[in-house]
């Protein structure tokens, strides 16, 4: 297969002239092997698309129109910064273009007052089109030999707008296709990630924050060495720096490890997107566009050994706990199913779930619709909730074979009133409930333990 490797830039990387230029940089030093380059739109471009795409749907073509003409002048500024006079002239009408059918779109939307899910896809596709456009316009005014690859040719979809499933086999072929021959020629093929189409030629997308397993797919479909995902920090840390200043940053994560964290709001990548490279032990790295010099966090199949215990904790506050407590009724068949169909009817997403045989706990995200699941609820059986709670969740697959470990994290919190414990089926989470504000003494003294003497191979 190729030997190449695949470079994703998220939309803080690609969020302005001077980001782009870091771009543009760091992959000239990576010239060597052979990058492909995945893009997403400029930051919060995607956003912004959505939201003049909802202004037309609503009828208020002005609101559309305008918020448009505000992506131009930031998309044409951006590459008045970038781009010599010539390249300038040249792609300014070439953004010109596809900015005519934006708005062409937007007002045909605005006429019809309707915005299906697959006109959605289509506005939304124009912020990876452009930014694709002016990383590759940036790139050959730096001397790279750039070629842009329109991402709608190579990612074949089914036909789920705004959530489209990739067709393998197809986009494989495709990029074998059309990719390839590039890499072999020295070039540097240019993608935007996030859009694809369906068989038929139709714009779709993969979904929000898409542009991650778009690099993974393009990745696995080519046989790329790795995949690196550019951000804007470090990689993944042993715990919120904000919370613990003595945080590390995480070397070498598996991927198992680093999707439990992924729940827990590390917002850096959610792991489930690169799972088609992980599947083919593509390695995957998370870096940072501003530092660039930084190693970043590997996200591998398997773990090597690690000599501490976990490889980090997280904490997710703005929790509620709901006690449900039904003495005669938790054994009767359909119990359990009623309090879950409860939750779906309100539309609220469980957390942890720990049963007795007179009592289930559960855990959701604090939010307005839980006294009226409350409500619901008390038709069933007993029910008390409280707010202001946290999860703390330490990770690290050492869970699964060393014994003893849970004595060692309560051991530590004699003093600490625990309201919930779980270990998920995932036997690398241990996971408990405390009241929030305790969330970063908690943190802190954990911490403290458990990185006292971190492993060099493993954190920095
Ligand atoms: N631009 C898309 C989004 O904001 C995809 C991505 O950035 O990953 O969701
Ligand atoms: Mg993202």
């Amino acid at each position: 297969m190729a030997d190449c490797i695949v470079m994703k830039f998220g939309g803080t990387s690609v969020g302005d002239a001077k980001a782009i230029e870091r771009v543009a940089s760091i992959v000239c030093e990576r010239l060597p092997q052979h990058p492909v380059v995945v893009v997403s739109a400029m930051a919060r471009v995607t956003d912004q698309l959505l939201q003049m795409a909802r202004a037309a749907g609503s009828g208020d073509r002005k609101t559309a129109l305008t918020l448009a003409r505000e992506l131009r002048e930031r998309h044409y500024n951006t590459a008045g910064e970038l781009l010599g006079t010539a390249l300038f002239t040249q792609f300014h009408s070439d953004l010109g273009t596809e900015f005519e059918d934006l708005e062409e779109l937007l007002r045909g939307i605005s006429a019809v007052g309707e915005l299906t899910p697959r006109t959605t896809d289509h506005v939304a596709s124009f912020g990876e089109v452009l930014s694709s456009k002016l990383v590759t316009a940036a790139m050959s005014a730096h001397g790279i030999a750039s070629t842009l690859i329109d991402s709608r040719e190579c990612i074949v979809t089914d036909d789920t707008f705004t959530r489209a499933a990739p067709l393998f086999e197809e986009t494989n072929s495709k990029l074998r296709e059309l990719v390839q021959p590039l890499i072999k020629q020295g070039r540097v093929p240019v993608m935007g990630g996030f859009i694809g189409a369906n068989r038929a030629g139709i714009t779709t997308t993969i979904g929000r924050g898409g542009s991650d397993f778009s690099a993974a797919i393009v990745g696995a479909g080519l046989g790329a060495d790795k995949i690196e995902i550019w951000t804007d920090v470090d990689g993944m840390m042993t715990t919120d720096p904000n919370l613990c200043p003595d945080a590390r940053r995480i070397k070498v994560i598996s991927f198992d490890e680093a999707a439990e964290l992924a729940y827990f709001g590390a917002k850096v990548l959610h792991p489930a997107t690169v799972l088609p490279a992980i599947q083919k032990n593509i390695p995957v790295y998370i870096l940072n566009s501003r530092n660039p010099t930084c190693d970043g966090t590997r996200i591998a199949a398997r773990a090597p050994h690690c000599r501490n215990f976990f490889k980090a904790i997280a904490a997710k506050k703005r929790i509620t706990i709901i006690d449900i407590a039904a003495p005669r009724m938790l054994l009767a068949h359909g119990f359990l199913k009623a309090i879950f169909e409860a939750f779906d009817r309100h539309g609220i997403a469980i957390d942890v779930v720990s049963t007795s045989e007179v009592s289930v706990s559960l855990t959701v995200d604090s939010n307005e619709s839980i006294p009226a699941l409350a409500a619901d609820l008390s038709r069933l059986a007993d029910v008390k909730y409280e707010g202001r709670k946290a999860i703390v969740c330490l990770v690290g697959e050492n869970l699964r074979e060393v014994p003893g470990i849970a004595a060692h994290v309560f051991g530590q919190l004699t003093d600490v009133k625990i309201r919930m414990i779980s270990q998920g089926a995932s036997e690398i989470n241990l996971t408990f409930v405390v009241d929030e504000e305790q969330v970063p003494s908690i943190v802190q003294r954990l911490h403290k333990i458990f990185f006292a003497d971190p492993d060099p191979e493993i954190f920095a």
